[in-house]
């Protein structure tokens, strides 16, 4: 016994043998190879191999992007047995995929423009994330809209977009609605202003972990048979008779290029789309318009709220959402054009002044101020269709074409309608691998059944309290590490177990431990000093200083997993800084 604690069997052996039979099963039914690879890791070293298995290979699919539809096409690949590749040039999710309003949601509001079909799907999504594929991400959401004299959306109105919201549901629905008065309304949100309230709905949505759901897609691509590479750029396109056959790559880490062969490409890159269509013929365009939105992280006392709010801005009558996340708010989101550079987007003051004005007028006893901002993040969105005078009224729908050399292009859709969005790519890749290269798939689509990694056997209350005995970690800390990895929590308890000195906190007051540092390099594929402290943790939009002060420790320790040296440690340290000031730009403009 080291460091004091208890072997972990000591609390948990009821977890430990349905974990063993779950494995014994898997060997069964998917066989003794899928089974080993079920067990193994997915760290840096994994990448190694993934990346040698990539010059060496002919893929079916080869796909560019790893934000969560290109980890959602991949997964599905793989499961339907066709050999796929997924390259991402940066960190898998960094792109918009980790930078949304987290929610998992049907989109109300898209029922103003009369999207009836994208609201369906959304909800029907949103039900098979909740109780299948991600139960460890996702959780239901209480909402409350209130509805305030002479501003925003009238009671009657509400209560019709609140019944056709709760139809297109059905029986995939959530929770049921109310709609309340004001005295009521109070009672369940005291952080909403008095004056003028003449009533509220109360629905549920659902909140979503977006950068884990995308790691664990990756991840679960990975598991059935992918190769899925982070730190790998598509810097050309492979031809052969005008038609696309493989990707030209560069390894972001070493600066080697390599050429990929493949079937069929397929373009995922979200924001970065035409860039990638560029590659295929400089003059081929289909006019993907990109939008900004930004949300700002406060404390969440600042607000009080105890539920999602949804406000309307005083300017343009636009949503805008207020989710709790813990000990913070999340307050977005913004919709503009823009045409900068997709690897620079920022939130500047104009950004953060609007999001501020729509809180105070809605709840203007909150006086909310740009000091009271920690952090902010921005992303875009690639719509996928034109028309609509206001980047807000352009259609969510996801599109698929195909280029003149063949490549399959998808962009649009949702977060929260990824696995739709891949199903209905993997059956066109289908398609055409079995016209054009008789190469057929081995299964039909079956992700709307199986569940991510850390969602299989999800630790219940008695487990979540023998671990929290186990580590001495608070429950708080315990929501907080299974709401990022599900029964793969029992990685980061067994890190504890083995050197205590892991249930440190990283940065005091926030949930975070050392042990997920060395879970992320050896489970999550965690490579840059970043990857850990804005996709695998929120450690830079959550602590004061973004953990610049909390930084050093973090890669002493990724330092030693992984053998870098000063200079590369010295070197992650400003690449962080970097990302950090990115967050507080719009102090200065
Ligand atoms: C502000 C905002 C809030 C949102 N909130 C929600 C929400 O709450 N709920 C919801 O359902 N949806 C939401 N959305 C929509 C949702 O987040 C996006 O639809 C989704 O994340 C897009 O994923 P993606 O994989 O298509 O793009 P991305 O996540 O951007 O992934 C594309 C990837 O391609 C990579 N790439 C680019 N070029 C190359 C190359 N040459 N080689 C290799 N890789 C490359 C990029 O690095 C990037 O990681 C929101 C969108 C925005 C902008």
């Amino acid at each position: 016994m080291k460091g004091g604690v208890a072997p972990l069997s000591q609390y948990s052996a009821g977890a430990d043998f349905s974990r063993k039979f779950a494995l014994a099963y898997q060997a069964c039914i998917i066989g003794e190879e899928k089974a080993r690879r079920c067990k193994m890791d997915f760290s840096f070293r994994e990448r190694q191999d993934n990346l040698e298995r990539l010059g060496r290979e002919e893929f079916d699919i080869v796909v560019i992007g790893g934000g969560i539809t290109g980890a959602g096409i991949a997964w599905d690949a793989a499961l339907r047995g066709f050999s796929t590749a997924l390259i991402e040039k940066g960190d898998f999710g960094s792109g918009t995929s980790s930078r949304s309003s987290r929610l998992i949601h049907g989109g109300l509001r898209y029922l103003r423009y009369f999207q009836v079909d994208l609201v369906y799907e959304a909800c029907q999504e949103r039900f098979l994330l909740l109780k299948h594929i991600a139960p460890h991400m996702v959780r239901p959401l209480p909402f409350i809209y209130p509805v305030y004299k002479g501003h925003g959306m009238g009671l009657p109105e509400l209560r019709v977009g609140m019944w056709l919201y709760d139809l297109l549901a059905f029986s995939r629905r959530v929770g049921r609605y109310r709609m309340l008065g004001p005295d009521e309304a109070l009672k369940v949100e005291p952080a909403l202003e008095k004056a003028g309230l003449k009533g509220a709905a109360f629905f549920y949505d659902c909140l979503g972990n977006d950068s884990q759901i995308t790691l664990a897609t990756v991840k679960a691509a990975y598991k059935a048979g992918a190769v899925p590479l982070n730190y790998v750029e598509a810097i050309g396109l492979l031809k052969s008779q005008g038609k696309v056959r493989g990707v030209a790559v560069r390894d972001a880490l070493t600066g080697k290029e390599l050429e990929v062969k493949a079937k069929l490409v397929v373009n995922a890159a979200g924001p970065w789309a035409d860039q990638i269509l560029a590659m295929d013929s400089p003059s081929y365009t289909e006019g993907l318009r990109l939008t900004k939105g930004i949300h700002l992280v406060v404390r969440r006392e600042r607000i009080g709220n105890q539920n999602a709010m949804t406000i309307s801005s005083p300017r343009d009558g636009r949503f805008v959402f207020l989710i709790p996340w813990w000990q913070f708010t999340i307050i977005g989101t913004t919709d503009t054009d823009y045409q900068g550079d997709p690897d620079i987007v920022y939130a500047d003051a104009e950004d953060v002044d609007y999001l501020l004005e729509a809180v105070n007028h809605t709840l203007p006893h909150v006086e909310l101020r740009s000091e009271d901002v920690i952090s902010t993040f921005a992303a875009l969105r690639p719509l996928a269709f034109k028309g609509g005078a206001s980047p807000y009224e352009v259609s969510r729908k996801h599109r698929i074409f195909e280029t003149p050399g063949g490549m399959l292009c998808i962009a649009g859709g949702k977060f929260t309608t990824y696995r739709k969005m891949a199903c209905d790519l993997v059956d066109k890749a289908a398609e055409k691998l079995a016209k054009e290269f008789s190469r057929f798939p081995k299964d039909k689509c079956r992700t709307y059944q199986t569940p991510l990694p850390g969602g299989e056997l999800l630790p219940d209350g008695e487990t979540l309290a023998l671990w929290e005995k186990a580590t001495g970690l608070s429950k708080e800390q315990m929501d907080y590490l299974s709401f990022s990895y599900g029964s793969e929590l029992e990685n980061v308890v067994r890190l504890i177990q083995a050197d205590s000195s892991l249930a440190e906190p990283i940065v005091p007051g926030l949930p975070y431990v050392k042990a997920q540092i060395i879970h992320a390099v050896r489970h999550q594929m965690a490579i840059t000093l970043k990857d850990f402290m804005v996709r695998r943790t929120r450690i830079l939009y959550e602590a004061p200083d973004g953990g610049l002060g909390a930084a050093p420790e973090v890669a002493r320790l990724m330092a030693a997993e992984q053998g870098w040296d000063q200079a590369r440690v010295e070197k992650e340290l400003a690449d962080l800084r970097q990302e950090w000031e990115k967050t507080q730009r719009f102090r200065r403009s």
